[in-house]
């Protein structure tokens, strides 16, 4: 067995990692892509770079061409096979190549335009790879766009940047200096990447433009290096076959299809695979694998080459029956001979269990649809952080049923009587009875843009609460009175504040203590309608300010000379409700006075 292994460790059994491209919108992610593909014409065709379905796959032959230019002297030693490439840039792909939790995406290209420094999509994908431990690299795109910069296409960096001004230099080290304190604030290390010692610890920054392709041959030399680096040796070997559905889609003649992504191991035509699907698992028999036909046999009727065998890495199209309702993002598992059909099925479908039993126990909480596995894991994971409670979760399009499931909260809490939609269609019925029926449905394709609307939403719900509890919020104060003026309907009365602040609206009441029966009793005054001094109307007394005249209104008002007395202190007339109330919307506007003082008077209003 020792001797089959070493065996199985020959160069025909190599296996190429798997790279993705992540970053912001407009940083030039689909402009590298397209860099990289491109062969270079006057060094001839770059050997054999392949368009996959989904990827593109680059032998070690294009990638030694490739990066010619800053390897002369050879010196650096390829020892990969290949690089797959993922053709769609972004969240999307990169979340849904994934296996047991962990990423199938070996490493990973984090674009950032040099002029803009990290932005919003930056950071999610930073925690996507740092969440997935995926290695990356950083791009610093666009250099070109750096003040004055002469180019040289293809060149390497240091080359490159060596023939510019000292102006153009200095800007260029001012940004990276920027990029690097930038990176530093979100907990990692990063440098230059030929100053950088040690790629363990330190995210190698490499500028590059995709417009004029420099820096473009470090950047793939880097992939590389860090593959080599930090894969281990066994992950470059071909084993057990590793795979994950993209995408899903219909293609005239052929049915529904699964673009799959291996990225371990051979797939035959004819094997049997399970997948997990929306209505439970899909077990089925490869019909065909397909990639896609080499752009001069097009004129081929077919544009696709079947294929007896893959072997990874790969991106290929299958096609078998019963593949509706197949969940991008789902692993795709081979039943082998010694292999229970229902253990594997029961497997792929744990992924989407893992996910359900991620909602929340009490049934309180929004709804989230999003367009597949993995971007659901991802929006979940991101939700669980923002402490936005899940009550339901699905995947696909959005229909009326879905609305219906969200609307449930419409009694129990409707500030989560909520959809998020993460990059899913909602059916045009669905959304008239959303409407109808006040349920708030939010759809984005980016989740920070789904998390603002909802907190804005959950900030308006709020202000709403405040605004209808303002009666109930009670500041407490202490007034000494100096006279009545009038004893009954209005009562007017001059007082002093001589503890906390005197507000309009402030409900006020005299506590007594039955000189017989020693009871207490707490006698409502009615509320503040106006204060004044000199005349002059003011919303506001503090402790210790010049005396005012205050005017007091309400139902039933007590009279002087027999239930009370001219010379009975005044409280606001504070209670549970009001202490609940002050903290739960005025928290930021109730003073450190303020609450020692509501502590001295819950005794006399029996709050405990
Ligand atoms: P993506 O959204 O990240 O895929 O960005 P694109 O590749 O679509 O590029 C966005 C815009 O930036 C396009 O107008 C590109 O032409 C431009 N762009 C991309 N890379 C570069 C670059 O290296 N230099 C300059 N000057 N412009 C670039």
């Amino acid at each position: 067995a020792h001797k089959a292994a070493l065996a199985a460790r020959s160069k025909d059994n190599l296996r190429s990692p798997i790279c993705c491209i992540l970053g912001h919108v407009d940083t030039g992610k689909t402009k590298l892509l397209d860099k990289i593909r491109q062969t270079n014409v006057q060094e001839g065709e770059a050997g054999g770079i392949t368009q996959q379905i989904g990827a593109t796959y680059f032998p070690v032959e294009a990638l030694k061409q490739k990066t010619a230019v800053v390897n002369k002297d050879d010196g650096f030693e390829f020892k990969i096979p290949g690089l797959l490439v993922i053709d769609t840039p972004g969240h999307e792909s990169f979340s849904n190549l994934r296996s047991r939790g962990s990423s199938l995406c070996n490493i990973a290209i984090l674009v950032v335009d040099i002029m803009h420094g990290l932005e919003p999509q930056t950071l999610e994908s930073m925690k996507l790879l740092r969440d997935r431990k995926t290695p990356f690299i950083v791009a610093l795109n666009k250099i070109d766009r750096l003040y004055g910069w002469k180019k040289i296409d293809n060149n390497g960096f240091q080359e490159s940047l060596v023939m510019q001004n000292k102006g153009v230099q200095n800007e260029f080290r001012d940004r990276l200096e920027k990029t690097k304190l930038a990176f530093a604030e979100q907990g990692f290390n990063s440098e230059l990447f030929y100053e950088n010692k040690n790629m363990a610890k330190y995210v190698s920054l490499v500028p590059t433009s995709a417009h004029t392709g420099e820096g473009v041959p470090d950047m793939l030399k880097l992939l590389a290096k860090l593959t080599q680096e930090r894969m281990t040796g066994s992950l470059m070997y071909l084993s057990e076959v590793e795979a994950t559905v993209l995408e899903v889609k219909v293609i005239e003649g052929l049915g529904t299809t699964i673009d799959v992504v291996l990225s371990n191991g051979i797939l035959r035509e004819g094997d049997r695979i399970v997948l997990c699907g929306l209505n439970g698992a899909i077990t089925t028999n490869i019909r065909a694998l397909l990639t896609p036909a080499p752009l001069k046999e097009l004129r081929l009727k077919s544009q696709y080459v079947h294929n007896k065998e893959v072997k990874a890495a790969l991106g290929v199209k299958i096609a078998a029956n019963d593949l509706e309702g197949a969940i991008a993002g789902s692993r795709l598992m081979v039943v082998g001979p010694d292999d229970d059909e229902e253990d594997l099925e029961e497997e792929v479908m744990a992924d989407l269990q893992q996910l359900l039993g991620k909602v929340s126990k009490d049934n309180r909480g929004v709804s989230v649809q999003a367009s597949t596995l993995g971007s659901l894991e991802a929006l979940l994971e991101f939700l669980k952080q923002m402490k936005i409670p899940v009550a339901n979760i699905s995947i696909g399009p959005v229909y009326k049923r879905d609305i219906m499931m969200a609307g449930t909260m419409l009694e129990k809490a409707k500030e989560y009587a909520v959809m998020l939609c993460f990059d899913v269609k909602v059916d045009k019925e669905a959304m008239q009875y959303a409407e109808e029926q006040g349920i708030k449905v939010f759809t984005a394709d980016i989740i920070y843009h789904l998390f603002d609307d909802f907190t804005k939403h959950m900030d308006q719900l709020k202000e709403q609460r405040k605004q209808d509890s303002k009666l109930d919020a009670v500041f407490p104060c202490v007034l000494n009175p100096l006279q009545v003026f009038n004893k009954k309907d209005p009562i007017v009365i001059g007082v002093d504040v001589i503890e906390g602040n005197l507000r309009i609206s402030t409900p006020i009441a005299v506590v007594k203590h039955n000189p017989v029966t020693g009871v207490k009793e707490i006698i409502s005054l009615g509320r503040v309608t106006s204060i004044e001094r000199e005349h002059k109307a003011i919303p506001l007394c503090k402790k210790g300010q010049p005396s005012v005249a205050v005017k007091i209104e309400g139902p039933n008002q007590p009279l002087y000379g027999r239930q009370i007395e001219e010379k009975d202190t005044l409280y606001s007339l504070i209670s549970r409700k009001s202490i609940d109330t002050l903290k739960e919307f005025y928290r930021d506007e109730v003073t450190k006075d303020e609450w020692q003082l509501l502590v001295k008077m819950k005794p006399m209003f029996d709050i405990n």
